[in-house]
């Protein structure tokens, strides 16, 4: 028979074990099961994922404009399932406009280059045109080219230096993975938070979250304008550089 003292120790260490296990936490309390994101068929090197607006997929230019005149047909030449520069045509720039996004681009400069520095395979993806000059993921042959390391391929131009040189040869074709946070700003006009933009090149980490200071300039410093949704836009610098496989996902 327990003595009285038994008893109490026992109906103690009992009563322990009930809050022991009350404190130790549910882990069901943690699980969040709604909203399910969507499920996707992921992309390959040559399919986009079933979710993507695709920009150009080897057989006509018809989501792309004339840049200088939107109302004309982007000027550049569709043949071999590429869209290739058409020099001295212009910039061409998407029918839709974006905000938040993650793009696919594949580019190829000339095999044949002869020129040096900015005049090598020279093209420019613009992530949003802005309020027209646009932000700038340079294009350009870098697999044997000096030039200023601020306007090398897949730097962010005059801003973001890449975070290597991930270049292929000139004549191969080359891969761009960008996500592109674009900018916000107040109703008076002021900047409420600046564009971020992650970018991979061939597969490769090149730009990682890195905060734009403005839109894209030559010369002088970025600055910012208001703006809101606008299209993505391919540069005319005169070197036949080729695009194929271009789809964007806004997010
Ligand atoms: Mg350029």
């Amino acid at each position: 028979m327990m003595s009285k003292l038994g008893v109490a120790v026992v109906g103690m260490s009992m009563m322990l074990q009930a809050v022991a296990q009350e404190a130790r936490p549910d882990p069901k309390a943690t699980e969040a099961w709604t909203p399910e994101p969507a499920r996707i068929v992921p992309g390959t090197a040559t399919r986009a994922p079933s979710d993507a607006v695709v920009l150009f997929d080897g057989t006509d230019a018809r989501e792309w404009v004339s840049a200088a005149s939107p109302a004309k047909a982007a000027g550049w030449t569709v043949a071999d399932g590429t869209l290739t520069v058409r020099g001295g045509s212009g910039d061409i720039q998407t029918r839709r406009t974006f905000t938040d996004y993650q793009i696919h681009l594949e580019w190829r400069v000339p095999a044949t280059l002869t020129g040096t520095g900015q005049a090598r395979g020279n093209s420019g993806l613009f992530l949003s045109t802005g309020t027209g000059n646009g932000y700038e993921l340079q294009i350009l042959d870098c697999a044997d080219n000096k030039t200023y390391v601020n306007g090398q391929a897949a730097s962010i131009y005059k801003q973001h230096v890449p975070l290597v040189n991930a270049c292929a040869a000139a004549g191969e074709w080359q891969t761009y993975d960008v996500i592109w946070t674009a900018p916000r700003f107040g109703a008076d006009g002021a900047l409420v938070s600046p564009a971020y933009v992650t970018a991979l090149h061939n597969g490769v980490l090149v730009q990682n979250h890195v905060a734009l200071t403005g839109e894209s300039l030559h010369a002088g410093r970025p600055a910012y304008r208001k703006h809101g949704a606008a299209p993505i836009k391919l540069q005319d610098h005169g070197d036949a550089v080729s695009f194929r496989n271009i789809w964007v996902r806004p997010l």
